[in-house]
């Protein structure tokens, strides 16, 4: 071991603890609660240096180094204020953002190998503590513009836009398909990893804040965009992508085979107590659940079944464990919770209908794959191993590969353009997320594909900005 890091194995400044000793409780323990000792512990660790790569990997590029300086000294509602001036949604971030490959994967004590701050755990601390004592965003001193811009999309990236303008005396309305504010965040990440109330309480801050709510509104459907475009001074659209990627194989129409985001949305309605659509509440109890895919919706989709009592949850992905899309923390729950995960492996034919089953789902045959030459994107491709195929028997079949966007048939009419995949196209125009029309904004998983919770406040905060600009308020 280097001079540097035996050094770094006595990260707290004032030496109460070694990194060793930390590492043990951080993983478990911080994330589920941290309480003031901790939190100060944690922070103090942060060794300051120089040149903060937490902070250049985080994507809203918050103030790491500072608030946990901050914490480390008690000045809570300071580090509040400041996390708040680069985060629209610090409490959700730190909760739901996959830091081992963001802020903590690049943290120094981590690249030496001694755990890093647990800095998600602190950005929650921060903001659920300053609440409870009662700090609120302070807007007292911004001076309104009587501007009026309406957002389509109540979810990271709509949120993340919106408080921006409020910040800057712009009015936001903010329009939603649904009841919550939230998007995904409410209606497809369970609440096992993130309460549903931290979404109410949110709207109330930021309706606290100026920005209004019209919730159970569709826009193309309850209200035109014409109307929208008549009524603002511009539009800003982050509508996600709702577009469920399929696995294109035989057997995949089967009874029992379901994309991942209702099965996980009729568990959300069933716990919050909502209406059910058509299809009524999914229910995995005693079933041979297979889950296909590797990202944090995969996940959610393992986790959820084995909290609905499945007889036994399967996860398959088609690359290695190192090559998997999702949050590490998130594999490490699953799998601490009995999950059965099977690397190098891809979906072949999910079979069943000859009688046994009453013409559902009675299993899935796979291959095994070795990773081959790396794609356009630098990822490696899966590569079929000749004669490996095998069969597992199973109740049902979750269908986890990501989604796509969805255009919507209006977009035409307001000069709205989108790539081959179907994303909004905002680069080459003069602002930041500015579409073809001069108008109108878009950000979020909509424009850049699905992503993360992050990626799109980031989108969003950035095109508020742009909106400012264009509006000729910055
Ligand atoms: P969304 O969150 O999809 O919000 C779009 C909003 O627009 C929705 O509320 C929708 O109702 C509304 N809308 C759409 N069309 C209209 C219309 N015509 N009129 C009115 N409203 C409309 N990311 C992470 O960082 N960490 C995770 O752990 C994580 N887990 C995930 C788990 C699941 C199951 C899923 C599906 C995604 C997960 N993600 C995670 C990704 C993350 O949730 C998204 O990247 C993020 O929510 C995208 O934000 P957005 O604002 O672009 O879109
Ligand atoms: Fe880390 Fe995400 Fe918070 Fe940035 S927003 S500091 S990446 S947890």
């Amino acid at each position: 071991m280097s001079d540097v890091f035996q050094f770094l194995t006595l990260p707290r400044r004032d030496g109460t603890k070694t990194g060793a000793e930390i590492r043990r409780v951080q993983f478990k323990e911080i994330y589920a609660q941290m309480d003031a000792d901790q939190a100060r512990e944690q922070s103090g660790r942060c060794l300051a240096c120089g040149n903060p790569y937490c902070e250049w990997k985080c994507p809203v590029h918050n103030y790491i180094p500072n608030w946990l300086k901050l914490v480390d000294e008690g000045r809570l509602f300071e580090a509040a204020e400041l996390s708040h001036q680069t985060n629209s949604l610090p409490e959700v971030c730190g909760r739901v953002c996959p830091q081992d490959r963001l802020c903590e994967g690049d943290c120094t004590l981590n690249q030496g190998g001694f755990g890093a701050v647990t800095i998600g755990g602190i950005e929650k601390y921060i903001t659920e503590t300053a609440f409870a004592q009662g700090w609120r965003p302070d807007l007292s001193k911004v001076v309104a513009t009587g501007r009026k811009i309406a957002i389509i999309g109540a979810g990271p990236a709509g949120l993340g836009c919106a408080d921006v303008l409020a910040r800057n005396g712009v009015k936001a309305v903010v329009y939603d398909r649904y009841p919550e504010i939230g998007g995904l965040l409410t209606f497809g990440i369970p609440e096992f990893k993130m309460e549903k109330d931290v979404m109410t309480r949110r709207r109330e801050i930021f309706t606290g804040m100026g920005i209004e709510f019209r919730l159970n509104t569709e826009i193309g459907r309850d209200i035109t965009m014409q109307q929208l475009m008549d009524d603002h001074d511009a539009v800003f659209m982050g509508m996600g992508t709702y577009t469920y990627m399929q696995a294109g194989i035989p057997g995949e129409d089967l009874p029992g085979v379901m994309p991942a985001l209702p099965f996980l949305v009729s568990n959300i309605n069933q716990r919050l107590g909502l209406p059910q659509d058509a299809a009524g509440f999914v229910d995995m109890k005693g079933l041979r659940v297979v889950v296909l895919g590797g990202g944090d919706t995969a996940m959610d989709c393992n986790r959820t079944s084995i909290r609905q009592d499945a007889a036994s949850v399967t996860c398959a992905y088609r690359r290695d464990e190192a090559n998997m899309p999702g949050s590490r923390r998130e594999v490490a729950n699953a799998r601490e919770e009995g999950v059965q995960f099977l690397w190098n492996r891809q979906p072949v034919e999910i079979v069943g209908g000859d009688g046994k089953g009453g013409g559902k789902v009675e299993g899935i045959k796979l291959v095994t794959t070795e990773l081959g030459a790396p794609d356009a994107r630098g990822r490696r491709t899966p590569v079929v191993v000749a004669g490996s195929e095998e069969a597992i028997a199973c109740d049902r079949v979750i269908v986890a590969f990501g989604f796509r966007p969805n255009p919507q048939p209006w977009f035409g009419d307001f000069g709205i353009t989108t790539d081959p995949g179907g994303r909004v196209v905002t680069k080459g125009n003069r602002h930041s997320y500015q579409t073809a029309n001069p108008k109108i904004f878009a950000g979020g998983d909509m424009v850049r594909g699905s992503d993360l919770v992050v990626t799109a406040v980031w989108e969003g905060r950035e095109a508020a900005k742009g909106m400012l600009e264009f509006l000729g308020i910055w």
